[in-house]
């Protein structure tokens, strides 16, 4: 049986979208004077969030139902670290903060330093294929220097990618797709052997670009999250597949459960974890490898609650 026992997962991916969240997109979308967060939510056909620390408590609740142990939760707007440390502060055993971040943007590296520092958040969130600049550039090497000196981590998304509240509104999400280069991370992350380093679902369609710079590069890691429909660029791949190879590659200390849960009402996407464990066990992996990727890696990278 690959199933853990529920109460024994984290999970490392789940998007915190905060009113700042929504009225930075309102601004994009309608101009100055933007819109509510609510207004915002309701052309998206979300709940309003209503203030950060209801859906800090929403948030925990889901988890509870679930029987969830613990979630990062990502800012996942650039300028959203107070969201973020609000959240974690009211609920400091049962999630850790990651916060979006261009670190091409003239306030990056400050950002990053009160991120990591004085706001006790975990991992920068990089998504350079919408911000536009490379994985090897210096702001990134800055962006790794800062990590390095407080004990952080960095989250690169790399390949597709699509971001559900951007398509619904009509913004995009993308502007130069291979600026999500693994290996071009790889150049970076080699240099910083301290700092963990996250591969969002497993590359997202460079897979065998993200297995190549995982294998040199062992502070690379990969988290699970998401239905995984970059697959779709690979004929014939199966989710099965997908596990048997990375684990062949990382062996069993670098991958890491995450769901990319992100808006109410839907909440924590318990068949996102339904259809990991079916396809680690459809893979044969055993129990105590799977444990580790449900909860162990986890808790290494992040320590315990
Ligand atoms: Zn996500």
């Amino acid at each position: 049986m690959a199933s853990p026992p529920s109460a024994t997962v984290n999970d490392v991916h789940c998007h915190f979208l905060s009113p700042r969240f929504l009225e930075a997109l309102g601004r994009e979308k309608h101009g100055a004077g933007g819109a509510s967060s609510g207004q915002v939510a309701r052309e998206l056909g979300w709940d309003d969030p209503c203030s950060v620390e209801l859906l800090a408590d929403r948030w925990a609740g889901e988890l509870d139902r679930h029987h969830i142990a613990r979630a990062a939760l990502i800012g996942s707007v650039a300028g959203d670290e107070d969201s973020i440390a609000a959240a974690i502060a009211r609920h400091p055993r049962r999630f850790i903060g990651f916060f979006a971040l261009n670190p091409a943007a003239p306030d990056g590296a400050e950002r990053a330093s009160r991120a990591f520092g004085e706001l006790g958040l975990r991992t920068a969130c990089l998504f350079p294929a919408l911000h536009r600049y490379a994985l090897d550039s210096e702001p990134v090497i800055k962006l790794f220097e800062i990590a390095a000196a407080h004990g952080g981590a960095i989250f690169a998304h790399c390949g597709h990618l699509w971001i559900e509240a951007r398509a619904k509104l009509g913004l995009p999400s993308v502007r130069d797709l291979r600026l999500g280069d693994p290996l071009a991370l790889a150049v970076t992350a080699s240099r910083f052997p301290t700092v963990p380093v996250i591969i969002p679902h497993f590359g997202a369609g460079f897979f065998r670009e993200a297995l190549m710079a995982a294998d040199g590069c062992p502070n690379i890691h990969f988290d699970t999250s998401s239905s995984n429909s970059w697959m779709k660029f690979t004929p014939g791949l199966t989710l099965c597949e997908v596990f048997r190879r990375a684990l062949a590659v990382v062996g069993p200390d670098r991958v890491i459960f995450g769901t990319d849960s992100s808006s109410f009402p839907r909440g924590w996407r318990q068949v996102i974890c339904g259809a990991q464990q079916t396809a680690l066990e459809e893979a044969g992996v055993e129990a105590s490898v799977v444990a580790k990727i449900f909860r162990g890696n986890f808790e290494r990278i992040f320590g315990e609650a």
